[in-house]
């Protein structure tokens, strides 16, 4: 078989399909190096990942090929994160771990999911049921096909909506959540049981929740590891490599260094938004489906800190108004390699809409506010290295609009034998598991076709 495939962008969906498919394609990257977005930077004797990235898996086999991929070089994690709020920490997730905030709040989170539990339970005559929703994925605890804020109210209560699901949402999609559709859930926000909440209102529950209670991370070198275990792996990958059109009718790929590649069949990990502006001239009914795609940015600072006792926690939620940043990881806390003796580091990650211009050294110097007024550092000598990072297309915006103008987009692509896939090409809130995952199943699909 000649190389009649051809995939864009060396991330970990690019490289995954390259791994599977084993020959017959070529694979393109604009930078200079493989990973995309789960890569690491190194500065100062740091390592920082663009953003935290920590391994999850729910599938056995990802988990051994990425076990196989790092080759030894990888720990698992128990979970330790928490929420700040009140001017107290509480367990993470907030809905089933509210011990120790204010008695008020405890008492109108307790009593906000129990009215939505009774609300929720069908009565006798079904006429008098308040179940608004119908969703297959209903299970009784609040349906998933109404938007994220009616299913945040009537799985949990206005309690625990109020006091932290609406906040932080609001401060990390930066839209309201009612905006929301329910499509993006799959298991990512827990559904603890009200006996549950109970024992984690009335005492320190430490009871493992959801998906990612553990997790993995590279012993050294930080996550860019699984990228370039990967690379050695795959042949026929070139770097330094960034298509600028893509003609659809001719098949061909033109890059910038004014080469042109011709491809039968075509997988792009491109986010979808930067693929339509190379595309020649489409209909406008597809313009119209790729101008529909809404995201939420993120801009992270990663900090090297002179200090070596700033947080024993791996990571810290901050829904509230008063701080700029919804989160703020330690990663010297999973791997010790990631910053030097008697140091350590942070991620503060803040989130944008593309909508808004905003000014980033605003949001620095608000975040080192944030970090003095929340007690992670007392003084900003204490940072020794500040490494911004922006991320324009962080997380997909899961609208009323996503799910038709994706429909549109992918049935005209595939007209061409253009596949998008990956976080971005496919346009969800996929992981790193996820988009290795995705990788295997379109090598299989173009395989057998
Ligand atoms: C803030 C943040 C935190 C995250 N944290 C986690 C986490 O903790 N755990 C987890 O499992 N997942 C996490 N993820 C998700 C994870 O990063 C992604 O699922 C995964 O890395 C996406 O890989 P990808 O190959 O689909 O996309 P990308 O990594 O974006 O790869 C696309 C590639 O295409 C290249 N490219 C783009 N345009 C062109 C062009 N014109 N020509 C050639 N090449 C091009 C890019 O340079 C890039 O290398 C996080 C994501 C974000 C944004």
């Amino acid at each position: 078989m000649k190389e009649d495939i051809v995939i864009l962008g060396a991330g970990l969906a690019g490289l995954s399909t390259a791994y599977h498919l084993q020959k017959g394609y070529s694979l393109y990257e604009m930078e200079s190096e493989p990973g995309g977005m789960a890569r690491s930077l190194y500065r100062g004797g740091y390592t920082f990942d663009y953003d935290g990235h920590l391994l999850h898996f729910r599938q056995e086999y990802a988990f051994k090929l990425v076990s196989d991929l790092l080759g030894g070089n990888l720990a698992p994690h128990k979970r330790s994160s928490w929420i700040y709020s009140k001017g107290n920490f509480t367990r993470y997730p907030f809905q089933a771990n509210f011990y120790g905030l204010p008695k008020p709040i405890v008492k109108d989170c307790l009593l906000g999911l129990i009215k939505a539990k009774l609300a929720l339970t069908p009565t006798l005559s079904p006429q008098k049921t308040q179940r608004v929703f119908c969703g297959e994925r209903e299970k009784g605890e609040g349906g998933t096909n109404g938007n994220f804020e009616n299913w945040i109210r009537k799985t949990f209560g206005n309690g625990i909506a109020d006091n932290f699901m609406l906040p932080y949402n609001r401060k990390f999609w930066r839209i309201e959540p009612r905006e929301l559709t329910c499509d993006w859930l799959d298991g990512f926000v827990p559904v603890p049981t009200l006996e549950d909440t109970i024992t984690g209102a009335i005492s320190d529950s430490t009871k493992p929740y959801g998906y990612n209670s553990r997790f993995w991370y590279p012993v050294k070198g930080g996550i860019s590891e699984l990228a370039a275990g990967f690379l050695d792996r795959v042949k026929n990958a070139h770097f330094n490599k960034k298509a600028v059109t893509i003609d659809q009718y001719r098949h061909e790929i033109i890059f910038e260094d004014g080469t042109i590649k011709s491809f039968k069949k075509l997988v792009t990990t491109i986010p979808l938004p930067e693929l339509f502006k190379l595309l020649v001239k489409a209909p406008e009914r597809v313009r119209d489906a790729f101008s529909m795609l809404r995201f939420t940015s993120i801009f992270i600072l990663n900090m090297g800190i002179k200090r070596d006792d700033l947080s024993e926690k791996h990571w810290i939620y901050y829904p509230e108004d008063n701080v700029v940043f919804y989160r703020i990881g330690f990663p010297a806390n999973f791997s010790m390699d990631v910053a030097p003796q008697g140091r350590t580091s942070a991620y503060i990650e803040m989130s944008y809409s593309h909508d808004k211009e905003i000014n980033r050294d605003m949001l620095t110097s608000d975040a080192i506010d944030g970090l003095k007024k929340t007690g992670i550092i007392s003084d900003e000598n204490e940072i020794e290295v500040c490494l911004p990072v922006d991320i324009k297309y962080g997380y997909a915006l899961y609208d009323c609009n996503r799910k038709q103008a994706l429909h549109v987009i992918t049935d005209y692509l595939k007209r061409f034998n253009i596949f998008p896939t990956g976080r971005y090409g496919s346009w969800r809130y996929m992981s790193m598991e996820d988009v290795i995952l995705e990788g295997r199943e379109i090598a299989s699909a173009l395989r057998s076709q």
